[in-house]
């Protein structure tokens, strides 16, 4: 398993994280559990903060709030200085319980509803990045109802869609998010803005994929897209202000993913826009990471129950967690490297697959892992689980959600707790109807009696 941050074996042979010894973790916490290395999320947004500020333009770094959101996570993106993007009501909710400035929070979602438009405005989040027409009028008009102008980006498909190791160009654009280019909505709907009263745009948005390793994608939309501010600067008078090139950056859940640093991804986007605004002013440029952020710097620590050897085929061990706390391996064929905590010094001695513990087969963590030889009550660590992990966990088979420490200088702080049994049952309601009826002692002498 490669280490990333603070992670490294100590001289215990455990794996440690932050100065924290995961096998001590274990025990004081109990397992599953998200262990996150603060010092890799700080040091990821301020590679990204850096970056920005060796090219000379204006920008601004945000943070994906989907990729991880709780309390301590805000927090930390706030003391960065970072902006925040949510796209539900609960991701604002924590971030204004976790304190965040509602100027620095924008809104993103292809779908808020009137309610997520109407707390946005009555709490004076930042900035909607607006996804279709049906939003445009109706931000419009509750803005204007308040008698106040609800700044706005549009979202915008370029027709460049990236994939980690390549882009593809597609025509038609087909796409639930945002408004496209090839029939002249994009410039539609920026003319539209410019009448509105309750609105004043700032500029354009797009987000092109996800788990990029090249830089063409960018290169290619921010071409379009600077194509699209001209034509706006020329018939509608109207100057970019913001220019929002979306989050996607890869990071390196094994060996065959290869990212790029940081810098490089920074470097092009820089290169595309003086290129493509060429002449004209340059917008402050906008970025908005989620997982080359938080991604790397979580690790989920399990405990290994039950072994099955299919002779001639392969071994599964079982861990006490699965698809419920990582979904990822079910939803995308994620691949993950994974490491004994307890034992990280001793060689590799066999190749097992790793599986969840609910019912369902493509519960499977990892297919074909190198581990020493696995025991009962060994610790399995699977690196790279920071980022869409926790914010995609759920409940299935009624498996309670792990807690997360974030573990920083040799401290372990416990930032969600562990679900409880009866947190499992806070929503339900049992009706009148269903509830148990009482039944008295000499009803039951009744019935055993009959029975008898
Ligand atoms: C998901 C998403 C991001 C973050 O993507 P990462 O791959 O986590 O960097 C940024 N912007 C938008 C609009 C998104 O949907």
């Amino acid at each position: 398993m490669y280490l990333h941050g603070t992670s490294r074996i100590n001289e215990q042979g455990h794996l440690e994280i932050g100065g924290c010894d995961t096998v001590k973790l274990a025990e004081q916490f109990g397992t599953p559990l998200y262990m996150v290395d603060e010092a890799h999320i700080r040091n990821r947004m301020r590679q990204f903060v850096t970056a920005f500020q060796k090219t000379g333009l204006a920008f601004q770094v945000a943070y994906a709030s989907k990729a991880f959101s709780t309390l301590a996570m805000n927090r930390i993106v706030e003391e960065e200085g970072l902006l925040l993007d949510v796209v539900s009501d609960g991701e604002l909710y924590t971030a204004l319980q976790a304190g965040f400035p509602p100027d620095r929070i924008y809104f993103h979602g292809n779908n808020k509803t009137l309610s997520e438009l109407e707390m946005a405005l009555e709490v004076g989040v930042g900035l909607f990045v607006v996804d279709n027409f049906t939003e445009l009028s109706l931000l419009d008009r509750l803005a204007t109802t308040r008698g106040s102008k609800a700044r706005i980006l549009l979202r915008t498909t370029p027709g460049v869609e990236a994939h980690t190791h390549d882009y593809i160009q597609t025509g038609q654009e087909d796409s639930k998010f945002g408004f496209d280019y090839l029939s002249g909505q994009v410039f539609q709907a920026a003319q539209l803005a410019l009448s509105s009263s309750g609105l004043e745009l700032l500029g354009f948005h797009c987000h092109i994929g996800s788990q990029i390793f090249e830089t063409e994608g960018f290169s290619l939309a921010i071409g379009k897209m600077a194509d699209l501010c001209k034509e706006c600067q020329n018939s509608l008078g109207f100057q970019t202000k913001v220019l929002n090139v979306g989050g996607g950056f890869g990071i390196r859940y094994n060996d065959r993913d290869q990212p790029l640093p940081v810098a490089k991804y920074v470097e092009a986007i820089e290169r595309g826009v003086r290129i493509g605004f060429h002449g004209m002013d340059i917008p402050e440029i906008w970025v908005e990471p989620g997982r080359s952020i938080v991604g790397e710097a979580g690790t989920t620590l399990y405990t290994v129950g039950t072994m099955k050897e299919v002779p001639g085929v392969r071994k599964y061990i079982s861990v006490d967690g699965g698809m419920n706390d990582n979904p990822r391996p079910a939803l995308y064929q994620a691949n993950y490297e994974a490491m004994l905590a307890n034992r990280g010094a001793e060689p590799v001695a066999e190749t097992v697959s790793v599986a969840g513990k609910l019912c369902e087969s493509g519960d499977m963590l990892i297919w074909d892992v190198s581990l020493p030889q696995v025991k009962n009550g060994d610790l399995l660590a699977v690196s790279c689980t920071g980022a869409y992990n926790y914010s995609m966990a759920n409940n299935y088979n009624r498996v309670r959600r792990p807690a997360v420490v974030f573990l920083r200088e040799g401290v372990a702080d416990l930032i969600v707790r562990r679900e409880s049994l009866a947190d499992l049952l806070q929503n339900d309601q049992l009706p009148e109807r269903l509830k148990r009826k009482e039944v008295s002692v000499t009803d039951k002498d009744a019935v055993l009696e009959t029975e008898g």
